[in-house]
């Protein structure tokens, strides 16, 4: 149960001024259906009105405030025709116009003979100053009326700043105060305000450093966030931990056999990852592992050298994809392998019905079968192992906590759990979005890949290059060809590949095939199987090819307007190519007009091809989360912190949250209490609800 305290932070926003039926669903849109989602949908830049100037020296274009007598009121002669008012100060005279204007309303606001304060922005119209629309009129006996400082936020259509901003004031006016939840010595130490004037600050601002990253309002906040992140992750890890593991050693005998196997050697950093993962293996606590490697890294066959050494020591291992292609792909590279070593592998996916369903599960409790591969259908309550000791789970970032747990309950000791991800992250980001869990890296790449060839190009030259494609294709080469990203709007990128691949189809005609996030399941399908089996030879695609997409004939990538792509993205794209044997080349159209930044952040993908180097650089250049893409990195979103400015608030809250549930791992402390209240506030309760089931 959330407690009560926190109620007004929860109240549907349809109960503040100005929010009805019709608005309620833009701010939803926008931030959510919480006063606590309008107090946390921060301000994304600030309107200065301090400047006062005299209405000759006021400089075109920018923001003023003038103190001005009105003059005389001009009504429109037609509708077309504005209104005008026109004013004057000592230096000279100042227009204001109003399109569509309510004669009585302006009347009353702007009485002829009058002083008033005039706030917007500064025009000329042939020589005359003019303010169309001004942002405030107030009287000069009440100067607050109008904030010298106004913070603007993110908005969408239908929605106005104005109303947005009231409804936040009435938010800030009214939310109670909450018990401190940080430490006093490090209160003390930052000299940080407290939560709620930390985050009215960022509203309603006293100066413009109040807004920065940097400023003492927005490390709190940061650490605010970071703190319930990092205490929900801390609270899963000593829950996974509770339960005993145990010891498992075995004899080596069947890795002995896949190495013999294998017709390679392990690289330097695939022998360190399984290293690790055997010392925990054979530890008493149960392992909670990320191993981090690009596609292509080898992950794979460490993953199964972990599982053989759980057979070696009698328990059976599951592999969870997030896909049936990935899962298809695992039992594919791994079946062979394990049964040529002595193992039994076997497939469960949503496709496994009735009968043959039956005779699997069946199978799996009598411990017959040694490693299951699958998707969620691993995670179904029928699912019963005999005796589950090892779980692997491939891009750990696609599933949530729920279902880490889901498949530990399978078992009646701890488990042993290794997550995977080839989605490079930097390291203090790690932290953050799997604080919980001890890391493994594999960085090199296994011996022979060739490198990528990738160059800069600049777009006019999108004629030759398409012209170059052609002649590869002519020579039996397959080539993607990524559209621009424009702007967050997935209809204008669907527009953009549309009338690329028309004009593609002018050269290549049935040889190039499209695909975008707007087609169905099974028509994607279909056409990327068309291109995996060379029927087609160049494809179109929207954003991002999807994961799983493997087709090593491939060599060429065409990404245009790379600039507008994060490096952690172009980075992705880029291993679509440079699978199999060919030399592959990857092509960066840019606008040049993008500027020398654009340039040298396309430069690093020149230079490079370290996953985890890109992504430090991404990082630094671009400083934000959300560009990272969230989503694909595993990232949580969080909208207080900025990932470069807070980098040492990032490892302080992991610190302090396992310390936290070292002492009072049930909250129940006064401290504990308080952080209770700060799980809800940040979304984090499903932890709270975790401790409560025991
Ligand atoms: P990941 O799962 O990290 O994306 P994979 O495990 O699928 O990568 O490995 C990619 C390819 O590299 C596979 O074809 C695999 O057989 C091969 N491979 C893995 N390790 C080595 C190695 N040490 N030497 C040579 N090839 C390797
Ligand atoms: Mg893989």
């Amino acid at each position: 149960m959330r407690p009560a305290i926190l109620t007004p932070y929860f109240a549907d926003i349809e109960s503040l001024p100005g929010i009805g039926k019709r608005t309620r669903g833009f701010v939803e849109k926008l931030a959510g259906t919480r006063t606590r989602d309008l107090l946390f949908h921060l301000p994304s830049g600030h309107i200065d009105r301090s400047y006062k100037p005299k209405i000759a020296e006021a400089a075109d274009g920018t923001i003023v405030t003038l103190l001005v007598t009105v003059v005389e009121h001009r009504p429109s002669a037609n509708r077309r025709m504005p209104y005008r008012v026109i004013c004057s100060d000592d230096t000279g005279e100042l227009t204001l116009v109003f399109f569509n204007a309510r004669a009585d309303w302006l009347g009353k606001q702007l009485p002829e003979g009058e002083l008033r304060l005039i706030s917007g922005k500064m025009e000329h119209y042939q020589d005359k100053a003019q303010i169309t629309h001004p942002d405030y009129m107030v009287d000069p006996e009440n100067p607050d009326d109008m904030p010298l400082l106004e913070t603007t936020y993110p908005l969408t259509a239908g929605l106005s700043g104005k109303v947005l901003r009231k409804a936040i004031a009435a938010v800030t006016a009214t939310m109670p105060d909450l018990p401190e939840w940080h430490d006093k010595a490090l209160m003390e130490r930052e000299g940080w305000p407290d939560f709620l004037t930390a985050i009215k600050s960022q509203h309603h601002p006293d100066t413009v450093a109040d807004l920065s990253p940097t400023s003492l309002q927005r490390r709190r906040l940061a650490c605010d966030e970071l703190l319930a992140t990092q205490l929900a992750l801390a609270i899963v890890r000593e829950r996974t931990r509770r339960k005993r593991g145990r010891s498992l050693k075995g004899d080596g005998s069947i890795r002995a056999k896949l190495t013999k196997i294998l017709p390679y050697t392990l690289t330097g950093d695939q022998q360190t990852a399984l290293g690790e993962i055997i010392s925990d293996l054979e530890n008493e606590r149960a392992m909670l592992r990320l191993m981090q490697g690009d596609v292509g890294s080898g992950k794979t066959v460490v993953a199964l050298m972990a599982m053989a050494a759980g057979v070696e020591a009698g328990v059976q291992c599951a592999l969870l994809a997030p896909t049936e292609i990935l899962a298809n792909q695992h039992l594919k590279t791994i079946m062979p392998l394990a049964e040529a070593a002595g193992m039994k592998a076997a497939l469960l996916t949503g496709r496994n019905k009735g009968k043959a369903r039956a005779g699997l599960l069946e199978e799996l409790a009598a411990g017959e079968i040694d490693i299951l591969i699958g998707t969620h259908a691993l995670i179904q309550d029928d699912v019963a192992f005999k005796d589950l000791g090892v779980a692997i789970i491939d891009e750990q970032h696609r599933f949530g906590v729920k279902q880490r747990l889901a498949l530990a309950a399978k078992a009646a000791h701890g488990i042993d759990v290794l997550g995977m991800t080839a989605t490079p992250i930097p390291r203090t980001l790690t932290l953050t979005a799997y604080g919980d869990m001890d890391t493994s890296l594999i960085r090199e790449k296994p011996p022979g890949r060739l490198p990528i060839d990738t160059r800069i190009v600049p777009i006019e030259r999108l004629a030759d290059m398409a012209a170059g494609v052609q002649r590869a294709v002519a020579g039996g080469a397959r080539a993607y060809w990524v559209c621009p990203l424009v702007e967050e709007n997935e209809m204008l990128d669907l527009a953009a590949a549309e009338e690329r691949y028309a004009s593609l189809k002018n050269l290549f005609g049935d040889d190039v095939g499209l695909v975008h996030g707007r087609m169905k399941g099974r028509e994607k399908d279909a056409v990327m199987q068309q291109f995996a089996s060379g029927e087609i030879s160049v494809l179109v695609s929207t954003t991002v090819i999807e994961v799983g997409v493997d087709v090593p004939e491939a060599t060429i990538i065409v990404i245009e307007h790379a600039e507008r792509f994060g490096l952690a993205q172009l980075h992705q794209l880029r291993g679509r190519v440079g699978r199999g044997s060919g030399k592959s080349s990857c092509m960066l159209l840019w606008a040049p007009d993008a500027g020398q930044i654009a340039r040298s952040r396309l430069k690093i993908m020149r230079e490079t091809e370290d996953g985890f180097v890109i992504a430090e650089e991404d990082l630094k250049l671009r400083g934000g989360g959300e560009i990272l893409g969230t989503k694909q990195s595993g990232l949580p979103e969080l909208s207080m912190v900025d990932y470069n400015e807070h980098a040492d608030l990032i490892e302080l809250a992991r610190d302090d949250a396992r310390y936290i549930i070292n002492q009072d791992p049930e909250l129940k402390g006064e401290r504990g209490q308080a952080l209770r209240h700060l799980l809800y506030l940040f979304d984090r309760d499903e932890g709270v609800r975790l401790m409560q089931s025991g």
